[in-house]
């Protein structure tokens, strides 16, 4: 066996909360797991329930899952680069969001760093630093760790000098940290097939030691292309075998890694998705072989 920490996107829902996330990421074999803390697209969210915490927490403990790995994406509706009208309630809500994280005993809260929709990256980075240290305070027991972006539209982030940036203005520094998004950097112009040299900057600009957690995706898009289109390990355009040079990288051994690939539709002609492939995909990631018939074992499975 090896050491992989190796878990995917799972949903948290109002009733079985943290102990219905924990089922499912084992359902897929998973070692440790990511969620939002409701839908991700708004912000209502339901009170953290302790009995329910209490036996996920027991069940971790049973299986192998070490809390300190398990991750909390913050609504991608949060936008701290823009200063607009939504601006005060994104940073409450984000103080908010840092408590639910804290109640159930998670450390690390990936967070976008935002769209600075028309102000310009500098400004936008202004607001985002100024919106961090609004809510991380000598008390905050969480880390953020804001997500290296795609550059979609005009999102915050892209670069990894952005990110320094956003992180030397924060004023508890052991607070923040970084997620990176092999999906993301590759579709943000940084090569993940030469990723020794890729880590190399990384490593220079920002440092590996505030490397956080990953995202392992592949992409829909060539490299450099601004899109943000998650696909399925293997299937895209990175590719399984640079992909699982990252999963097994010496130098990220310890890390949580976690898939958001999309989820497979019915059949060929079904635009709806409705399949997780992560038991699957994390199959084919622990025996290091490309599985050139995942998506239809992942029909078969669930049909
Ligand atoms: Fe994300
Ligand atoms: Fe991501
Ligand atoms: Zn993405």
């Amino acid at each position: 066996m090896n050491d992989l920490i190796i878990g995917a996107h799972v949903s948290f829902n109002k009733d079985t909360q943290l102990l219905g996330s924990v089922e499912e990421a084992l359902s897929y074999g998973a070692n440790t797991f990511m969620f939002y803390t409701g839908a991700p697209q708004n912000t209502n969210r339901a009170d953290i329930s302790l009995e329910q915490t209490k036996k996920a927490k027991d069940l971790m403990k049973e299986k192998g899952i070490d809390i300190q790995n398990v991750i909390v994406h913050a609504p991608y509706i949060i936008n701290l680069a823009n200063n607009g009208s939504n601006y005060d309630f994104a940073i409450s809500f984000l103080k908010q969001e840092v408590k639910r994280v804290e109640t159930l005993g998670i450390t690390k809260l990936v967070l976008h760093p935002g769209s600075h929709v028309g102000l310009g990256s500098e400004e936008g980075i202004r607001n985002i630093i100024f919106a961090l240290n609004q809510v991380i305070t000598k008390d905050t027991k969480a880390i953020i760790c804001l997500e290296t972006m795609a550059g979609k539209g005009s999102e915050c982030g892209a670069t990894f000098e952005e990110i320094k940036t956003i992180l030397d203005g924060v004023q508890y520094k052991d607070k923040v940290m970084v997620c990176l998004d092999t999906c993301h950097i590759h579709d943000a112009g940084y090569s993940v097939h030469d990723f020794d040299a890729t880590l190399e900057q990384f490593d220079h600009i920002i440092g590996l030691e505030k490397l956080g957690c990953l995202h392992i995706n592949d992409s829909k898009n060539e490299r450099g292309s601004h899109k943000d289109r998650h696909e399925n390990i293997g299937y895209g355009k990175i590719g399984f075998d640079a992909l699982l040079y990252v999963l097994y990288h010496e130098k990220l051994k310890g890390i949580p890694k976690i898939l958001e690939t999309p989820y497979v539709s019915f059949d060929d002609n079904s635009k709806e998705r409705m399949y997780p492939p992560y038991r699957f995909e994390i199959d084919m990631i622990r025996k290091q072989e490309f599985n050139p018939h995942l998506i239809e074992e992942i029909r078969a499975f669930y049909k």
